[in-house]
């Protein structure tokens, strides 16, 4: 991990208060019938009033979809009546991330489902300290969803942090695996439970509609050039979705035509679509912490 300064922490403070009020206000204005597109618009249109940037688009994913799902540049997709929805906000501020995510249920049914997740949140983050093992964390997400009756997603963590890096090496598991050897020091995490009422994996879709940067060399065409140069220049790694690349061209398919050809010259890393195995529904809660001078501050509650 990087070393931080106090100047640092306070930046990702900056951002994590920013992540708070975007999560709030998002699980305010998500309703059924709601376009998925116009909550995503509203919620990265908040970031920016706000001073911040988005740190990846904002994953809004219903039911059995666990992550990594943006809405498209014409997306008819609307939050479905008796739904449960995860809301997954990244802010950052020069680099500096917070990372935050909540689900929306609109059917009390699920409120066990939510609870288990958010409990398992709240039960590791209790029990985070300098010095705790990153299994031990696993273990305690995993005991709390399973005291509910679920399961945790094995196949998906949390992570470090570090300037724009969302993920910059550790994982953070959402079970308690002796094998995972390393424990939390000075630095930036995110945890983020996913409890499920299906078999506990996500397997990824053919649909991607989230990217990032992976390389800058390749022989690009002068538009191409543009829009590696932009997004580099702005962001460097981080991922972005091609609603963002709207300017760029007058047509969907010219926005498309970019990315499809950007993939095909390797410098695209994919975030394919993740789903429940099973099809089981899937519940998440996330918040960013810094660990500084041995104690534990959670930037974004
Ligand atoms: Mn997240
Ligand atoms: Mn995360």
């Amino acid at each position: 991990m990087v070393k931080l300064s106090e100047e640092d922490v306070k930046m990702y403070l900056k951002a994590g208060g920013i992540a708070k009020r975007v999560r709030e206000y998002a699980s305010r204005i998500a309703k059924p019938g709601l376009s998925v597109l116009e909550l995503a618009e509203s919620i990265e249109d908040k970031i920016r009033e706000l001073g911040g940037e988005p740190a990846f688009p904002v994953n809004i994913s219903i039911n059995e979809v666990a992550a990594h799902y943006t809405p498209v540049i014409d997306d008819k997709t609307v939050i479905p009546g008796n739904s449960i929805v995860k809301i997954d906000i990244g802010v950052h501020v020069n680099g500096y991330i917070a990372d935050t995510a909540t689900t929306v249920s609109f059917n009390p049914v699920h409120e066990s489902l939510l609870e288990a997740s958010r409990q398992a949140l709240e039960k590791a983050i209790d029990f985070l300290k300098p010095g705790v093992r990153a299994c031990d964390i696993g273990r305690v997400v995993e005991e709390t969803i399973s005291s509910y009756g679920f399961k945790p997603i094995r196949n998906l963590s949390g992570h470090s942090i570090d300037r724009y890096l969302i993920h910059s090496g550790y994982s953070i598991p959402n079970y308690g695996d002796s094998w995972i050897k390393w424990s939390f020091s000075e630095g930036v995490y995110a945890i983020e439970p996913f409890a499920t009422n299906g078999v506990g994996f996500v397997r990824e879709e053919s649909v991607v509609t989230i990217f990032s940067l992976r390389s800058t060399r390749a022989r690009l065409s002068v538009l191409e050039k543009k829009v590696v140069n932009d997004l580099w220049s702005s962001r460097r790694s981080l991922p972005f979705c091609e609603r963002w690349l709207r300017s760029y061209s007058r047509s969907i398919e010219g926005v498309r035509g970019i990315i499809q050809s950007l993939i095909r010259k390797g410098i695209l890393h994919l975030y394919p679509v993740l789903v429940e195995r099973s099809g089981g529904l899937v519940s998440q809660f996330e918040h960013t912490l810094v660990i500084y001078r041995g104690e534990v501050i959670v930037t974004t509650i």
